[in-house]
């Protein structure tokens, strides 16, 4: 093709379709399926080399706050990366018959990170969360993507939105070839950061968490250490304990296993103090990061049994960040409409007991541009309860449903009916949430008008 997108510095196009999709994580693929399924052309652009984000590159290997008791309420792609992931003995979850709260349960559980974290009962009760494999990850997102006829670039790094009169209408990327042009009706930003939205004009806030280079080992007799800590637990949490403050901080389990035999994965160290959106700042992280990880390895294989053969498989090539540019969208949703459980009357998406309204994937003052995934519009504390995989996913599923909508209604992505994404959702196997639980609050005022 030789024609040229006309922004400030030329860029040759080389794709135009019906919903272009920045950024191939968890959200992002979940989006670009739901939109093909819809029957719009999709163009997913990803700066790396593989697909998944943080679940496959971050190295992040337990999908959980799937969710509200016993009701699953994240459904819909996210099931089917389960299935597929099952499927080639890649996944591992426990079986509602062991899903309570007991001793046995919680030795035979925990390890495997499949307990409901925000429980406060002793010990926590195991439930349903899903232990993966990152390359089994990655494999199931080029299915997806090549069963559903998605253009996929890789080793596409956006670098600029394409906007006319507060318009998107495509982006440019910096690839090996040079800078390139992808057009599009409708973009979806599922760049975790809102790289797209924050540079279109769409107003946004800038925080920060904890960032966390997770790393695996291999090597591990998983059992001697279970037995031990189990046998042991006095020794063992010293032991935790040391490694905990030798790492800068881990969550209660530094060490949680995997689908692969010998081999645990390491949702640490916690770094607090840098921002995951500044380059200098990663990296200095990365260096701080593996600094630890080396000290850890020496005394873990020393003292703590089960790990004196361990060594590291690999670190995450991609650094764990949560937190970093968040949308301040039409609707910017609070810790109490979470920790209340607020039902929207625009709900078209839910993660564990929450509901999450289509107002929070709009931007304000950019159009025909979505959001979803972690930089989805909340505040900091919310973002922080809300910001797992799966409801990523879900958010992911909506906005591909919303932007196929009004690709072939012609209709600006404001005017999509809730009703349609609804039934759309539902159509594709995921909850909409457009039925609240026994559990949520319908107060009047949540049901305003959209
Ligand atoms: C250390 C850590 C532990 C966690 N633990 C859990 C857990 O146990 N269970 C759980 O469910 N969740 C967990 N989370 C949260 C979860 O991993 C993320 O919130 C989730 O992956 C977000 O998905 P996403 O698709 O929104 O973003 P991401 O996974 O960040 O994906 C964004 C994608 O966009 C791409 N991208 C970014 N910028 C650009 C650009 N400029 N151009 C092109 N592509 C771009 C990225 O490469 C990536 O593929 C954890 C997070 C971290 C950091």
């Amino acid at each position: 093709m030789n024609e040229f997108a006309r922004d400030e510095i030329s860029a040759p196009v080389v794709r135009r379709s019906d919903v272009v999709v920045v950024g191939g994580g968890p959200a992002g693929v979940s989006a670009a399926v739901a939109a093909a399924r819809r029957g719009a052309s999709v163009t997913l652009v990803e700066r790396y080399s593989a697909l998944g984000g943080l679940a496959s590159g971050g190295m992040v290997l337990v999908l959980d706050d799937m969710v509200n008791g016993d009701e699953i309420t994240t459904t819909g792609v996210v099931a089917e990366y389960i299935d597929r992931l099952a499927t080639m003995g890649l996944a591992v979850w426990p079986p509602s018959t062991d899903r309570y709260s007991s001793t046995e349960m919680w030795n035979k559980w925990a390890r495997w990170g499949a307990y409901n974290f925000h429980s406060h009962v002793n010990p926590k009760p195991i439930c349903y969360a899903v232990a993966f494999d990152p390359d089994g990850w990655k494999r199931v997102s080029n299915d997806l993507v090549r069963e559903n006829g998605i253009h996929l670039r890789l080793h596409s790094w956006f670098s600029r939105p394409i906007v006319r009169d507060g318009v998107i209408s495509g982006v440019v990327c910096e690839t090996k070839a040079g800078p390139q042009a992808v057009l599009g009706e409708v973009v979806i930003d599922t760049t975790g950061d809102i790289d797209v939205a924050s540079r279109a004009g769409a107003d946004f806030i800038h925080d920060r968490y904890l960032v966390t280079l997770v790393f695996r080992l291999g090597g591990v007799d998983t059992a001697a250490a279970e037995r031990f800590e189990q046998e042991n637990p006095k020794e063992a949490r010293a032991i935790n304990r040391k490694v905990k403050r030798m790492l800068g901080g881990a969550w209660e389990m530094w060490w949680l296993k995997t689908p692969l035999p010998g081999v645990v994965w390491c949702n640490c160290p916690h770094l607090t103090g840098y921002d995951g959106a500044d380059p200098e700042s990663l990296t200095a992280a990365e260096f701080d990061a593996r600094a630890r990880i080396a000290e850890v390895m020496d005394y873990v294989r020393e003292v703590l049994p089960g790990f004196a053969n361990a060594f590291v498989v690999d670190v995450a090539e991609q650094m764990g960040v949560r937190q970093t540019r968040l949308l301040a969208g039409e609707y910017v949703v609070t810790k109490d409409d979470l920790t209340t459980r607020r039902h929207f009357a625009d709900t078209v998406c839910r993660g564990r007991d929450y509901y999450t309204p289509y107002r929070a994937l709009l931007p304000r003052g950019v159009d025909q541009l979505l959001v979803a995934g972690r930089h989805y519009s909340a505040t900091p504390d919310a973002q922080r309860m809300s910001r797992e995989i799966p409801p990523c996913m879900a958010m992911g599923q909506a906005a591909g449903v919303a932007a196929a909508l009004a690709v072939s209604s012609g209709s600006s992505v404001r005017d999509v009916p809730i009703e349609d994404i609804r039934r759309g959702m539902r159509e594709q196997g995921a909850d909409p949430g457009d039925v609240p639980s026994a559990n949520a609050t319908v107060d009047e005022l949540s049901e305003v008008a959209v």
